[in-house]
């Protein structure tokens, strides 16, 4: 495959391929080596951290003017490269999930409280892409208390059937988390995950779960009390409704982040970014500004790429922060 690059493109707006950083979780399997083809450590695995500045894994750059640096360092001394986004972290956080199990049911706070809460961290909105789900599968968005006494009686009597909104999940479905919704991946999915740089998470429920060492796993109901949305409606589906045109299509577009679908069959080009776009493939392959690209590759397309050219045949998954 061609590796000739974009002339107008200088080496310094180049993309920025970056490497992700793998976390073990007890929920975790194998898929990310089977099926994305990376080199995990042993053991069950959840959790592929591919475009990241948060310090539990900030992604080394791969290739390119900037090779071996890390994306915070990027972030912190190479500004003009996202533009005219502002603040003190790379805000965005791409993930890819393997659950083989079940994660625990949590729910994460808003910005004003983490920044009061927990030392000045963001808060997390985030947002999955179904990759793949086995038939059956269901997943965990949003609960039916309506008051805070309601859902910690509910809890107090282990009525999670009653409490917790469980839905069917499939393959191209997709789900916004907003701050405040209670929810949990559970067994046979995969998703991409885009979030804000955020790690704070307050787990409801473990399913009275023993680690290794026999213990349980730390909750934090008080935290989660002060932070449910209890006027939110639960969903019914995670059936993705937004029309597809020239093979783009918004997921979502909230305050801290748009997502879109984008699938190439051909030849495509999308638009300039204002500032900059992650960008992560989720199948087949194919070209992405001049480098041959495939499966579980990430790229930030930094501020003055230019327009984005695509080919092959592959689906690809971008955000970027809207302004
Ligand atoms: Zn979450």
């Amino acid at each position: 495959m061609s590796t000739a690059k974009d002339p107008s493109c200088s080496p310094e707006r180049d993309l920025i391929f970056v490497e992700p950083v793998f976390h073990g979780k007890i929920w975790g399997g194998r898929r990310l080596q089977e099926e994305f083809g990376y080199q995990i450590p042993d053991g069950p695995v959840g959790e592929c951290w591919a475009i990241s500045a948060h310090p539990a894994g900030d992604c080394r750059v791969a290739s390119g003017a900037f090779e071996g640096k890390r994306l915070s360092e990027l972030w912190d001394g190479h500004r003009e490269l996202f533009g005219g986004a502002t603040g003190d972290r790379f805000p965005l956080l791409v993930k890819i999930l393997d659950a083989e199990g079940d994660l625990s049911i949590q729910v994460h706070p808003d910005d004003a409280y983490a920044a009061e809460h927990e030392g000045g961290s963001l808060g997390k909105c985030e947002c999955w892409y179904v990759l793949h789900a086995d038939p059956g599968a269901t997943i965990v968005v949003g609960q039916r208390a309506r008051s805070r006494e309601e859902f910690a009686r509910k809890v107090e009597e282990g009525d999670w059937d009653g409490l917790l909104n469980e839905v069917p999940v499939h393959t191209g479905d997709f789900f916004q988390i907003d701050p405040g919704t209670v929810h949990a991946i559970k067994a046979g999915t995969m998703v991409l995950e885009t979030q804000q740089s955020s790690d704070v998470t307050y787990r409801v429920w473990d399913y009275d779960r023993l680690q290794a060492d026999g213990s349980k796993r730390e909750l934090h109901l008080a935290q989660s009390l002060d932070v449910i949305d209890y006027d939110a409606e639960p969903i019914s589906s995670g059936h993705v409704d937004a029309r597809e045109a020239d093979g783009v299509t918004e997921l979502v577009s909230c305050e801290r982040y748009a997502v879109e679908r984008v699938r190439v069959a051909g030849e495509r080009t999308l638009p300039p970014f204002r500032d900059f776009a992650c960008a992560s493939v989720v199948d087949g392959t194919g070209s992405a500004g001049g480098h041959a690209v495939g499966k579980g590759d990430h790229f930030v397309v930094p501020s003055g790429h230019g327009r984005l050219a695509l080919a092959g045949r592959m689906e690809l998954v971008v955000s970027y922060v809207p302004r």
